[in-house]
């Protein structure tokens, strides 16, 4: 694994105002594979907590 981003794609650059963040130079952008299985995973966690507060509303 990439030492400068730990398999992120990103790095965080601190200059005098403000922290940027870029794309890792040594892996590159991040493969749009990754950005879709990530997305995937997202929509899950959203689903759960979605369902999670439906089902408070409900016991309310
Ligand atoms: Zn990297």
């Amino acid at each position: 694994m990439c030492n400068l981003c730990n398999g992120r794609h990103v790095v965080h650059t601190f200059n005098d105002y403000s922290i940027e963040i870029k794309t890792c130079p040594v892996c590159g952008p991040k493969p749009q594979e990754l950005i879709n299985q990530e997305n995937m995973v997202l929509d899950q966690k959203r689903a759960e907590v979605l369902a999670i507060l439906s089902a408070v509303k409900e016991a309310v």
